[in-house]
């Protein structure tokens, strides 16, 4: 299986497009959500490399990682990781 990130925006985010800009550029895991009324953004599991630099960019303390978090695959926790990365993935293409 290949291996992807760890990191997920969770529903606090207001939307101000700081993380998509810190992203780098090659691996570009974060969109706008297409279609989403409060303009949330949304990071793409797959994509992601781990690297942190979208966190202390986000005024909302929305991004995380799921690993300092004790979210372990197979949880709950992780389930819903797997499902917030599902949107991002459908309303990015
Ligand atoms: S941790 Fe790095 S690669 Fe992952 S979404 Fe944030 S900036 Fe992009
Ligand atoms: S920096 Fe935070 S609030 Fe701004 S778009 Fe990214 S996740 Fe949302």
């Amino acid at each position: 299986m290949a291996r992807s990130g760890h990191f997920y925006i969770d529903e606090t985010c207001i939307g101000c497009g700081a993380c998509e800009h810190a992203c780098p550029g090659k691996v570009d895991a974060i969109y706008a959500v297409a279609g989403d009324f409060l303009g949330r953004f949304a990071i793409v599991l797959d994509d992601c490399i781990d690297c942190g630099k979208c966190v202390p960019l986000c005024p909302a303390a929305s991004i995380h990682d799921a690993r300092s978090e004790g979210v372990i695959e197979g949880s709950g926790g992780y389930t819903r990781i797997k499902e917030l990365q599902a949107w991002a993935r459908e309303r990015a293409e």
